[in-house]
């Protein structure tokens, strides 16, 4: 047994092993394993943002690779040298910048085991678990959020690829694109860019994916949807699908589904929900109205790899009727041919890549090893923060909360005198936002809205505790007031213990 591997590079060159032996993985994992729990313990002492200038990275990395073995030890210790101050910090308790990205620990452990399986799913006879382990937490899943029976779910890696699948199916029940007339897309002027990329990339003309009005709360208003569709209809060309947004990125608003889905029935319009951050929300019973109407929509996604915690890249989606998936997507190689066909589930048929990873075991290992209780509570603390902090910002003179605080987002502006607008309250916004950013201390993300800037707080790191998010409060007015303010050091002198 070579149980000295990880400090003995040499001698594993001088036998010309061609790779690691699972015993020398054993030494080299447990160092792994050591150096995440201590990195992730570090974590809240490291500047949130990256400070990093472009290029910094790449030239501390070797330009050539590597012709024999390195020491795990060397490895590691560029991990900390060059890669650790190269991220910004999404699991820091101080993170409240673009979403929730949270990687539990647990389905960290769960991405392992992918790893180690190294199963490949091509077709469910070449590794039936990945498929019906699949299937099984999907239905969880699909259970814990509130969605009936009639939904399937798989899961691909972004909601990004998640609303693609959907407008290809959409494009097909529309009579596709050699149908004739030109077809359209529709999705309110709060719909996340992935929706324009997704349409561009089904073939969609860019002419006709029609950016819909918002009402007060930034919600897709159904009347200027219907208008829209009707002109389209009376101008003869083809309305396909309709993407409604269950929590926007920028102020977490909520399209009217239930409405949506009825004008869409007139139409026969595919309706895609995209829930992508929101959707863990529907764990939650006092929150399932989020999901009122879903169930007459044809797909739906959201990502357990933002709010929920587990580890990218898990994105879920269901559709009603995965038939209208496998008439656009499916193949049938001869070599990929077995008995079990017509009996199973082929999940290459359902999405675009052949080669799937075993990525239900993250969202196994997350569920059964932290459990459900407990992620729940973790959301109820986040939306009692994002409330909190929602009521400081009000209570404060010369603060403001602009859009409603639907989940766990609070969107603010601060003007120091209140004539001050346009231009110049734009770049008070900015300042401010960069003040709290560059000290290191705390990472938010500014937005536009209206036209003008504000500052989204993102509150769901899986280690915010409410003292965070009243630090950060601090932290705002102290950068908003131009007061100085503390900041973390550089994290370059970060090494495992
Ligand atoms: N939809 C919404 C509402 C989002 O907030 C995001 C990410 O910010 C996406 C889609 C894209 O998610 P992904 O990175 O999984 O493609």
């Amino acid at each position: 047994m070579v149980r000295t591997w990880p400090d003995h590079a040499d001698q594993a060159s001088a036998r010309m092993m061609p790779c690691m032996t699972p015993e020398e993985f054993r030494v080299a994992g447990h160092v792994l394993v050591d150096w995440i729990a201590d990195h992730r313990r570090r974590i809240p002492d490291l500047p949130v943002a990256s400070r990093v200038s472009p290029g910094e990275v790449a030239a501390g990395v070797a330009e050539v690779a590597p012709e024999h073995p390195e020491p795990l030890a060397q490895v590691l210790a560029d991990l900390d040298r060059v890669v650790v101050p190269g991220v910004t910090q999404t699991q820091s308790p101080d993170f409240f910048g673009w979403f929730p990205s949270n990687a539990s620990l647990a389905s960290v452990l769960g991405d392992l085991a992918s790893g180690g399986l190294g199963a490949l799913g091509i077709t469910w006879a070449s590794a039936p678990a990945l498929t019906e382990v699949e299937e099984v937490v999907t239905d969880w899943l699909r259970d814990l959020t509130g969605l009936s029976a009639a939904w399937r779910g798989a899961i691909h890696d972004t909601a990004s690829s998640a609303c693609l699948v959907a407008l290809l199916a959409a494009r097909e029940q529309a009579g596709g694109l050699h149908g004739g007339a030109p077809l359209v897309v529709y999705a309110s002027t709060q719909a996340h860019s992935s929706v324009d990329k997704a349409a561009i990339l089904a073939g969609y003309d860019r002419r006709y994916v029609r950016y819909i009005e918002v009402d007060e709360a930034y919600a897709l208003r159904p009347d200027a949807l219907a208008a829209a569709i009707a002109a389209d209809v009376a101008e003869g060309r083809r309305p396909a699908a309709i993407v409604a947004s269950v929590g926007t990125t920028g102020t977490t608003a909520v399209d009217p589904v239930a409405s949506i889905v009825q004008i869409a029935a007139r139409y026969g319009v595919w309706v895609h929900v995209d829930a992508a951050m929101a959707g863990a929300a529907l764990l939650l019973p006092e929150m399932r109205w989020l999901g009122d109407g879903v169930e007459g929509a044809d797909s739906f996604s959201w990502n357990p790899h933002k709010w929920l915690g587990t580890i990218l890249d898990t994105s879920l989606l269901y559709v009603r009727d995965p038939g209208a998936l496998v008439r656009v997507m499916s193949s049938d190689p001869s070599y990929l041919r077995s008995a079990t066909d017509g009996q199973v589930t082929q999940y290459r048929d359902w999405g675009i890549p052949l080669g799937r990873r075993f990525r239900a075991l993250k969202l196994w290992f997350h569920l059964r090893l932290d459990g459900v209780a407990a992620i729940r509570a973790r959301l109820r603390r986040d939306l009692d923060n994002a409330r909190w902090l929602a009521a400081q910002v009000i209570d404060e003179p010369g603060w403001d909360v602009v859009a409603p605080v639907v989940l766990q987002t609070v969107c603010v502006r601060h003007a120091p005198v209140p004539e001050l607008g346009g231009d110049a309250l734009d770049r008070h916004t900015l300042d401010w936002a960069a003040r709290v950013n560059d000290s290191g201390l705390a990472f938010v993300t500014p937005s536009l809205l209206d036209g003008g800037w504000m500052v989204r707080v993102s509150i769901g790191a899986e280690s915010t505790e409410r003292h965070h998010v009243h630090a950060l409060w601090q932290l705002m007015r102290d950068a908003a007031a131009g007061r100085a303010m503390g900041s973390r050091p550089e994290g370059r002198s970060f090494s495992a213990s």
